[in-house]
């Protein structure tokens, strides 16, 4: 068997024409044109690579970007004080802090000073609580990536099997909350696994669909998976041989019944759910229905 190949570009274009139409009514509406406000601290390459590609995308769907780069030896109060400021400008909608910031800055004193409602990341405690209880404000940009993923090629999660390898505070946590909630794209029998799981394989051979967000290049073989499953790849992982998913893509594409290839998978969705929740802030901020 060869899997069908879930191609996260396609998906991405098509949602970001439907934000660009979004977010040209609400400026046709208000008058407002929704603006993300990005942080960048330092010269990780990497960091600089998707700061652009985000503001690139922003600027495709008719959404304003500004960048602010402080200098590279800022203190955390003085990367506080850039965040208050922006927290009060009105003409800034969205605040997005990117990481991983330079060692002795405190990253959870930076992120919890965003406002809630500036915060299209989701990762202010806040936030993070409301998604927890199923009300959420925001969703977390590569989670609600891979949950359009599912929804819009309709593969039924409901009542399946999802294992989620990696609990980051980033993908898999949220992930995990996310499609154990009541309803659209969740009520899924749910299990995260981590370093600390024993006979991983066993536990993911059990999965329905299977969600990878370690960090660790092809890590996932084909002896991991059920034959049929649906496997997501978020990987991104940077090697001699150019950037590769945590899935052996080629072993894996044997066995799966669906599978996102990297580059081109969740990657591109990633930015599109910024862009989403921008328009999102820029809607609670004008008093309008945010989600
Ligand atoms: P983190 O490093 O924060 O977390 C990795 C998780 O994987 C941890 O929970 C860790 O377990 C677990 N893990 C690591 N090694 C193993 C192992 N050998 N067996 C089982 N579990 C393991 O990573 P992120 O969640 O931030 O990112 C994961 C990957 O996703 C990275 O490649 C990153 O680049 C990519 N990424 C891609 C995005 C996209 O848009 N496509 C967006 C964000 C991330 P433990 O908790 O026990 O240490």
């Amino acid at each position: 068997m060869t899997a069908a190949i879930l191609d996260g570009k396609a998906l991405a274009e098509t949602i970001r024409a439907e934000i660009a139409a979004q977010a040209a009514e609400f400026k046709q509406q208000t008058g407002v044109t929704p603006c993300l406000a990005a942080v960048l601290v330092g010269e990780n390459p990497a960091s600089q690579v998707y700061v652009r590609s985000k503001q690139k995308a922003c600027e495709k769907a008719g959404i304003a970007s500004q960048l602010h780069r402080p200098a590279h030896d800022i203190s955390t109060a003085g990367l506080l004080e850039l965040i208050e400021r922006l927290n009060g400008d009105p003409a800034v909608h969205g605040i997005l802090v990117q990481l991983p910031l330079p060692r002795g800055i405190e990253e959870a004193r930076v992120l919890e000073a965003v406002s809630p409602l500036k915060d299209v990341d989701a990762f202010h405690p806040e936030n993070v609580g409301r998604i927890v209880q199923g009300r959420p404000r925001f969703l977390p940009c590569t989670p609600h990536g891979v949950q359009q993923m599912l929804l819009r090629n309709h593969i039924e999660v409901a009542g399946r099997h999802v294992v989620v390898l990696g609990r980051s505070d980033i993908v898999g946590k949220p992930m995990a909350v996310m499609l154990m909630q009541r309803g659209g794209g969740g009520d899924a029998t749910v299990t995260v696994c981590h370093s600390r799981t024993r006979d991983l394989p066993a536990v993911t051979r059990t999965a329905d669909i299977l969600i990878v967000a370690i960090g660790r290049a092809n890590f996932v073989t084909a002896e991991m998976v059920k034959p049929g499953a649906v496997v997501i790849d978020v990987g991104i992982n940077r090697t001699e041989s150019g950037l590769v998913g945590d899935v052996d893509f080629a072993a894996v594409k044997e066995v799966a019944g669906h599978i996102t290839p990297v580059p081109g998978g969740v990657g591109p969705l990633t930015v599109t759910m910024l862009l989403h929740n921008t328009l999102v802030a820029a809607r609670l901020q004008t008093g309008q229905k945010g989600r």
